[in-house]
């Protein structure tokens, strides 16, 4: 239970609607679902105590429509407003409003999603806060060719021009060597003016092999921070995570608790709130911030299910002004987790399969969670994300949770659509995964995902 939040609205779609509402109704919290036209079938839209209509299909007049979710939200009565990932949920400005109309917002200050969501200052305030990033031009490039040559010798090569407002896994090129810096410095900027409207870029060391781990924090508004431990995904394609897992393979206990502490100190200089993910690149035991995420992620399950917290519910809970009910002391990491993210897509060519879903069989059995809004007969829409659910398992060691995702996902039955399934059966089988601590590149390299 919570002390404020009476009415909550759900501002987003899909599996991480459903998720906000499930965690709501175990609050006592009465729900508002907004939706476009195109989901006003879909399962949590039935499910919350009311529903809002906010504009047609196309996600540019619903879903990212500021004005629309906020009469929303006037107009039901509610007092808060949750922006599950995506969507609107990293939008400053979003937030700022939803603060200034009165509402709260379900997330971190406006201000502290501005300072994440650039790069260079992103970098800066964790430097300051004492977290390791990777080495690089402390801060945009001038203009000066000479000078940029000039830091490039210093940083070595090859190096990675990256623009500080990009995002999405855009607005990023490697230099090789010195010959190539110049031109595609150029081409950076010229891309990231007119991708991001901000054509500020900076350099860092470009790493060879590097797997994907980040930690999770929660904070209150009490000073209290602790960390809930690390996640590795890095399966990618196309800086997309497939497949994400808790904890992360071969990392020591004394490392998880160095970084993590470290993170949760920066949460508390730098005044943050709520749940956040710290991303960092990891090569050769070192690691390297890239970025932080001022939102609940995707991949949050496999920490629920690896430390037993409802990262949902505590996340509303320290939004409405709670404390948070544990120390890092009392957060106990058991057994492992791993998650596959499900998309109607061709397996081979990834291009996305719309339409309705005739036969849906959801897997089960111990260890088996599946987070999904579909249902049989539910059309997938074609307007939106790809991503159709997340199937999670549990198991006391990673060989548990493996053999329990080979089961799941043989278990699982979605017909009428193309989904990823045949895939993700395979990297699941792949000897290579099944060994742990593959690197961003594997599915690029060894499966042709590019
Ligand atoms: P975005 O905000 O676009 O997601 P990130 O900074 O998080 O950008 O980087 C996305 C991905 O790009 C990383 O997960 C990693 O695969 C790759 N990447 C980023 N920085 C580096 C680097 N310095 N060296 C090698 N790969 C990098």
């Amino acid at each position: 239970m919570v002390d404020n939040i009476k009415k909550l609205v759900i501002a987003n779609r899909g599996e991480i609607a459903l998720r906000i509402l499930r965690a709501c109704r175990q609050l006592g919290i009465s729900t508002v679902a907004l939706h476009s036209e195109a989901d006003r079938e879909a399962k949590y839209v039935r499910l919350a105590d009311e529903s809002v209509c906010i504009g047609p299909a196309s996600a540019a007049e619903s879903y990212l429509n500021i004005a629309s979710v906020i009469a929303a939200a006037e107009i039901t009565d509610a007092q808060a407003i949750h922006p599950g990932y995506g969507f609107l949920s990293e939008n400053p400005d979003f937030a700022e409003r939803v603060e200034q109309s009165g509402f709260t917002f379900v997330g971190p200050k406006a201000e502290t999603i501005r300072i994440m969501g650039d790069k260079i200052s992103a970098i800066s305030a964790m430097k300051a806060a004492g977290v390791p990033c990777v080495p690089g031009s402390d801060g945009p490039i001038p203009d000066d060719p000479e000078k940029i040559l000039a830091i490039g010798r210093k940083i070595g090569f090859p190096l990675m021009i990256k623009a500080t407002g990009g995002g999405g896994g855009k607005g990023m090129r490697v230099a090789r060597s010195e010959s190539e810096l110049l031109a595609n410095v150029e081409m950076t900027k010229k891309e990231a003016a007119a991708a991001f409207g901000n054509d500020v870029i900076y350099m860092e060391r470009f790493l060879e092999k590097p797997r994907h781990i980040e930690f999770q924090v929660l904070v209150d508004t009490h000073g209290n921070a602790v960390h809930l431990g690390d996640r590795d995904c890095s399966m990618q394609r196309r800086h997309q995570k497939v497949i994400e897992e808790a904890p992360a393979p071969g990392l020591t206990d004394a490392q998880r608790q160095e970084i993590g502490n470290r993170c949760a100190e920066a949460c508390r200089k730098i005044g943050y709130r709520g749940a956040g993910t710290f991303e960092f690149l990891y090569e050769d035991g070192e690691f390297f911030f890239i970025e932080m995420n001022t939102r609940i992620q995707v991949e949050h399950p496999v920490t629920e299910m690896i430390t037993g917290i409802d990262l949902l519910q505590e996340q509303i809970r320290v939004a409405d002004g709670g404390k948070l009910q544990f120390e890092q002391k009392d957060i106990q990491f058991s057994g492992h987790s791993i998650e596959c993210r499900l998309n109607a897509e061709d397996p081979d060519t990834f291009m996305p399969s719309p339409g309705r879903i005739t036969q849906y069989h959801m897997a089960g059995g111990p260890g088996v969670r599946v987070d999904s809004h579909v249902y049989s007969h539910y059309f997938v829409p074609p307007y939106y994300d790809s991503m159709i659910g997340k199937v999670i398992t549990y198991g006391m060691n990673r060989q548990e949770a493996l053999v329990r995702m080979n089961g799941a996902l043989q278990e699982m039955v979605i017909e009428g659509i193309k989904t990823n399934l045949p895939l993700h059966l395979r990297l699941i089988r792949d000897p290579n995964f099944a060994k742990g601590e593959c690197d961003i590149h594997y599915l690029e390299t060894q499966y042709g995902m590019s």
